[in-house]
């Protein structure tokens, strides 16, 4: 059984070293129970430290973000190399929260190239504001994806995964969480496009997971009727508790 990518996004939380630590250490003795997840832990990169100090391979270590520059006059930046170095091998690309922030498709490619080049993996997010009765929505996230999997060869594509968070769906500001059946319509979506820019086999193996309003009621629908690779998850990955019950859905 192929295993779910079960990953948490803890954004710009905790707000002390001392939760992050209870957090980490938690979720560390969940993740080593874990049979049939592989478990990512994006935090921010002040608490990176402490995958050293507690350290694990049962938590694959992850970022929530990375400059387009590999080093340089950049104030704030954080580098891929600098990054690799802290022990993280996997990184969010193209979060909604980001791309508020001026990430369009162009700079996610770029992300998207510089962590392929230095072996690292993507998690590459897309998603829509709001769902048309158009469909317009469908437009806007072909055009993410194909933008932002510019020239990205079929060898590469196989270090990347895809998480479908509609905007509305995620965090505080969420409506509700997609349903399956609207998760189950952009999957196919995807893979479609993902199939005509790679073949089919390639496409059918590049993980497609899901991210908003996950939680511990919900995780398993999307897990096993809606064919999810995995899950992307915010808030309730800070709470140990319930993270481990959506690890072990
Ligand atoms: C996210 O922003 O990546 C996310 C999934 O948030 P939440 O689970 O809080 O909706």
């Amino acid at each position: 059984m192929l295993k779910k990518l079960i990953i948490a996004n803890w954004k710009m939380n905790p707000s002390s070293l001392k939760e992050a630590e209870n957090i980490w250490k938690q979720t560390l003795i969940n993740a080593t129970k874990a049979k049939n997840a592989s478990v990512i832990v994006c935090m921010p990169y002040t608490y990176l430290y402490l995958a050293k100090k507690h350290k694990t391979k049962k938590i694959i270590l992850g970022a929530q973000n990375v400059f387009t520059e590999t080093s340089g006059g950049f104030t704030g930046q954080v580098s891929v190399s600098m990054l690799r170095d802290a022990g993280v091998s996997t990184v969010l690309v193209g979060h909604s929260e980001v791309r508020k922030d001026g990430d369009t498709n162009e700079i996610v490619n770029t992300k998207i190239n510089l962590l392929l080049k230095n072996k690292m993996n993507a998690i590459l997010c897309i998603g829509e504001n709001h769902r048309d009765h158009n469909g317009f929505y469908l437009a806007y996230i072909k055009e993410q994806l194909i933008e932002s999997l510019k020239n990205i060869s079929k060898t590469q594509i196989k270090n990347i995964s895809i998480a479908y968070e509609p905007i509305w769906a995620i965090g505080l500001g969420a409506v509700r969480e997609a349903s399956v059946d609207e998760f189950i319509e952009i999957k196919i979506f995807i893979k479609k496009i993902l199939s005509d820019m790679y073949g089919n086999t390639i496409a059918l193996n590049i993980p497609i997971l899901y991210g908003g309003s996950v939680n511990p009621q919900n995780s398993k629908l999307f897990l096993a009727e809606g064919g999810a690779s995995g899950l992307l998850v915010g808030r309730d990955s800070l709470d140990p508790k319930k993270f481990n019950l959506i690890i072990n859905s």
